[in-house]
């Protein structure tokens, strides 16, 4: 694709990006390749190291494909594709952390971002400190001269609060800390943090881009100025992700754009009508008009995907397995992003800040791509169980 396609709609670029065709004998999708050692044709072009391609770990056509289509959507200058979204977080980290330095996580990340960061993290020296995911340009009294990374994640796993993304990365950038934003709830298409002064994006792909709940990967995206040792620290801990599994969410993202919509129309849809139901304390979903950081979501983002909490009104942890076990369409599990609706009890004991008080039990729902009334006749079992 040109430059000038950026005009084009997301779709048209969701199907055509990161492969050409007639690169390609003509076959409309790209190779897999599968490989460990690269062949070069003569000593010399070996020990050059200038061969295009080099050897497995380093990248194939496959991976390329992919990495090159989110740079597109991400409008980044290069993309690194891991084997999980948990090594898309933390190879960033890894690379951009050093004995010494001082970090700062929202206290409102996804879980295993944080426990990353409590342990080995801590180990290598490097002080973690969790800051209120509302803090907005407030975070410049936090940051410290040896603060290398500030890592945002917006809305919050679980209790969805949106952070002023564009007020934490200039306060950052002053400070000479780099900003990363795990952006896997709302994918490229509704927002491009790098538009908004981040440095690196990660996405956990397995969600929204894999979109079958059959596959694991992660992409991290970087500015020009960051590419350089996002790229060494992926080649240097050679964690690479395997050409099938690349491929399955090349081919997840040709219908990324038609999944999301009906996830976001699905999604809004049940999150409105779960407001005026009795049983219902609260929906953490920011593209409701009630949500409180609303405006900052409509102000950032152009879209919201299929995942929202709600708060039942009163109870603890016997209502919210009743909830849950009553429900017959959605099922419990972890993760999201994929075809049908899931549902997971929230767990805020990890939290510093932002841990509520909630009036009720916390459940995250993910809408699937089911007929929305099945779901609400679903999530009406499930209250009707957690009244009883
Ligand atoms: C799921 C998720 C991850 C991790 O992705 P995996 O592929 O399951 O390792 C990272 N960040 C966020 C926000 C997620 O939801």
């Amino acid at each position: 694709m040109t430059k000038n396609d950026r005009q084009q709609g997301t779709n048209t670029r969701l199907a055509h990006a990161g492969h050409d065709p007639h690169g390609y004998f003509g076959f409309v999708n790209p190779p897999v390749v599968h490989a460990s050692t690269v062949l070069y044709p003569d000593a010399a072009t070996m020990v050059s190291r200038k061969q295009k391609y080099t050897y497995g770990t380093r990248g194939t056509p496959t991976t390329d494909a992919l990495a090159q289509a989110i740079d597109e959507l991400e409008g980044s200058a290069g993309t690194i594709v891991v084997p999980s979204g948990l090594t898309a977080v933390t190879i960033p980290l890894l690379a951009f952390a050093a004995a010494g330095d001082h970090i700062l996580i929202t206290d409102s990340v996804y879980h295993p971002t944080r426990h990353f960061a409590d342990t080995m993290l801590t180990r290598m020296g490097v002080e973690v400190e969790y800051y209120d995911p509302h803090i907005g340009a407030g975070i410049a009294g936090l940051l410290r001269p040896n603060t290398s990374i500030v890592f945002t994640e917006s809305p919050a796993s679980n209790t969805f609060e949106v952070q002023d993304i564009p007020a934490i990365a200039k306060a950052a950038r002053q400070a000479g800390a780099v900003v990363m934003m795990d952006n896997t709830w709302a994918t490229p298409l509704y927002l491009r943090p790098l538009d908004h002064g981040v440095d690196i994006s990660i996405h956990a792909a397995t969600k929204y881009p894999g979109g079958h709940s059959d596959v694991l990967l992660g992409t991290v995206s970087a500015n020009q100025a960051c590419w350089e040792r996002l790229h060494e620290g992926f080649v240097t801990l050679g964690c690479c992700a395997g050409p099938d599994d690349v491929y399955q969410v090349l081919r997840g993202l040709r219908t990324m754009g038609v999944r999301l919509e009906h996830h976001r129309k699905s999604a809004l849809e049940i999150a409105g009508w779960l407001e005026g139901r009795p049983g219902v304390a609260r929906v953490l979903h920011p593209a409701l008009p009630s949500h409180p950081d609303h405006a900052l979501w409509r102000r950032d983002f152009s879209g919201a995907s299929g995942v929202f909490s709600i708060v039942l009104d009163g109870g603890g942890q016997k209502e919210t397995h009743a909830f849950l076990d009553a429900l017959e369409i959605f099922g419990l599990g972890y993760s999201w992003g994929g075809y049908e609706s899931l549902a997971v009890p929230v767990f805020l004991g990890d939290r510093i800040i932002a841990k509520g008080p909630y009036e009720g039990g916390l459940i995250r729902l993910q809408i699937g791509l089911e007929d929305a009334e099945d779901l609400k006749a679903d999530l009406e079992r499930g209250l009707a169980a957690a009244a009883r």
